[in-house]
């Protein structure tokens, strides 16, 4: 490849994947706007409507950068908590005033119901842009940040309901170990869920896409950010990534069960699950 990735070592393509990073990291939200069209954030909302997390989720969003999963999954959360409220209020009409203050105090004292999500990273500057933007809009409840490598997940077995990865596993040196670890930390009966991109059947699409992706990703990393070889690595990670089939081979390898995926968008995203029965 261009980028030179195959004559590297691990520990050489990791520390590489760190500088990608560490050099997108301010630009990495107006990157992602304008080289998806915006339509990022329409895939990140689908697979948080896909795990339909209830009150009370613990979540862990590994490779969470800039904060994108967790955010969406706290409104979420806030929402249904809302809702059960009002539907709770509606069933019935009979509760006395009293009752129905007790809920309404209950649901404003912890209106995310005790749902907190941990955002893991192995880079200090998309954490930190992470938790700038965190302050700016407001997040601070159920909220925190965790510097981590998702090969080497620094938490307990058994931990957590919902374990997601955007975007991320593809960059991870270690695919399988990265599975393991996932497998690890959920509890029995938790999900996995990864949004990543992937590969095109239809062949029309899949030409305007790599011309897309090869002519113009670079150039657009060139002028917003400065950074042509960033994108290009982007760009060619994406090219090298499995395919949906050999993904989902690799997530059983790992232990789950019921494993499957949806294509979005014909493929240039899936969203792969698999539960840890
Ligand atoms: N999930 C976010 C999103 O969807 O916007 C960020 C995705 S960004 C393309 C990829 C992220 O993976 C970066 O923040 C990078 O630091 C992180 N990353 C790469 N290798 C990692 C590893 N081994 N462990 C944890 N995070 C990693």
């Amino acid at each position: 490849t261009h980028f030179g990735f195959q004559n590297v070592t691990e520990a050489e393509r990791r520390e590489k994947i760190y500088q990608v990073f560490e050099n997108v990291a301010e630009k990495y939200d107006v990157m992602n706007d304008s080289m998806s069209l915006g339509i990022h954030r329409v895939w990140k909302d689908i697979l948080v409507h896909k795990m339909n997390p209830s009150p009370g989720t613990l979540l862990v969003d590994v490779a969470g950068g800039t904060g994108d999963i967790a955010f969406r999954f706290l409104n979420y959360v806030r929402s249904v908590r809302e809702r059960q409220l009002q539907q709770k209020l509606r069933n019935h009409q009979n509760l006395s005033w009293q009752e129905i203050s007790k809920s309404y105090q209950e649901e404003k004292s912890n209106p995310l119901g005790d749902s907190q999500v941990v955002v893991c990273d192995i880079n200090k500057e998309m954490l930190k842009a992470g938790m700038q933007k965190a302050q700016h809009l407001g997040y601070s409840e159920g909220l925190s940040w965790v510097l981590g490598n998702a090969e080497e997940l620094p938490f307990d077995d058994d931990k957590f309901d919902v374990y997601t990865i955007a975007f991320g596993i593809r960059n991870v040196t270690r695919i399988d170990l990265a599975l393991q670890e996932a497998y690890r930390v959920l509890k029995p009966g938790g999900r996995f869920l990864c949004l990543e991109f992937s590969h095109v059947s239809n062949p029309l699409l899949s030409r305007l896409y790599d011309l897309y992706s090869f002519q113009v990703i670079p150039v657009l990393g060139e002028v917003i950010a400065g950074d042509w070889k960033s994108y290009q690595y982007l760009v060619e990670s994406i090219r090298r990534f499995p395919p949906q089939e050999e993904l989902k081979a690799m997530i059983e390898d790992a232990g789950f069960l019921k494993v499957d995926y949806q294509n979005l968008n014909s493929g240039i995203v899936a969203i792969h699950s698999g539960f840890k029965l």
